[in-house]
């Protein structure tokens, strides 16, 4: 008996399937190499058997978000953030609990789930990598109501998110330097982080609420943390001399942050964490403003990703 519908077996065949439909959001203020080159490498290596495109600029704060919108009304499969975590947090908050999917192209200062997904650094491979790449369905969490797609966290990095909100200089370098400087000046508070199955208080240089493992720059802060488990990795820097911060930069992009003295970390599905004062915040390393309790939330399967094969 004939099959009535014979499964393709050939993945060239999917050459045949109708083109799909890709928009590429573009943040032209950016102003890196990526974002002024990104219709050139969409012209000359996206396969455009396989798909038909658009490339639309932001024009303002918040249009990023308008767009993707956009993009799903009118029928797109799929929506690419050509930017860091910020640009992706915008997008993805947007496609939370659609069909439509979330592509990547890195072009950010922290561009920690894009490494982590593997498109890498280079704009011409990173586009080349949407041919092939498979669709995959993550969680995403939620600090008090806000979606994030990596990382949030208090205290330490939620104070670098903070100073370099206010400069333009982009890129490792200032990054790195402000780390430094912030790493001198700030003061760690007592937070109580409470979870399913524990309470602890502790004086924290910084505590991380991870969906993803890695900042940008190969740091894996959550060696551990899988986009599809329904789990949080949290993981906390108990207060100690700052040098042993430094010294265990090195394990840190080696994926062995977790051998480190002063971390402690454990895995939840609900976070809510109390501080003695008003802390630092970032999701997906943006600052934000947070009065009161942090109350984070997993939320499984919430989010469809292309990811290069
Ligand atoms: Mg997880």
């Amino acid at each position: 008996m004939r099959e009535a519908h014979p499964v393709i077996k050939n993945p060239l065949l999917e050459e045949l399937l109708p083109p799909r439909q890709i928009v590429f959001i573009v943040n032209p203020k950016a102003g890196t190499n990526i974002q002024r080159h990104i219709r050139q490498s969409v012209d000359r290596h996206l396969n455009h058997r396989m798909f038909t495109y658009g490339i639309w600029h932001t024009e303002h704060a918040g249009h990023a978000a308008e767009l993707t919108q956009k993009a799903c009304e009118e029928g797109y499969d799929i929506v690419v953030a050509v930017g860091g975590d910020g640009s992706i947090n915008e997008v993805a908050s947007v496609l939370m609990h659609t069909e439509t999917v979330l592509g990547i192209i890195p072009a950010g200062s922290g561009n920690g789930l894009a490494m982590h997904l593997g498109y890498g650094r280079d704009l011409d491979n990173a586009v080349r990598k949407l041919n092939t790449a498979r669709v995959q369905t993550i969680d995403c969490g939620k600090l008090n109501g806000r979606p994030f797609i990596n990382l949030a966290g208090i205290g330490f990095d939620g104070f670098v998110a903070k100073q370099m909100k206010g400069s333009n200089w982009r890129g490792f370098l200032p990054y790195f330097l402000h780390s430094v400087k912030a790493g001198l000046t700030f003061t760690p508070h007592t937070c109580t982080i409470e979870t399913e199955d524990r309470t602890v208080t502790e004086r924290c240089f910084v505590v991380t609420v991870a969906n993803g493992p890695m900042y940008g720059y190969n740091f894996q802060i959550a060696p551990d943390a899988r986009l599809d488990d329904g789990l949080f990795s949290v993981v906390i820097f108990r207060d100690v001399p700052r040098w042993q911060y430094f010294a265990a930069l090195p394990a840190s992009l080696n994926g062995k942050l977790y051998e480190a003295g002063f971390v402690e970390h454990f895995t939840a599905r609900r976070v809510k964490i109390s501080c003695e004062d008003r802390a630092f915040v970032h999701v997906d390393g943006e600052s934000i403003e947070v009065a009161g309790d942090l109350e984070f939330e997993i939320i499984p399967k919430a989010l469809r990703v292309l990811v290069p094969a």
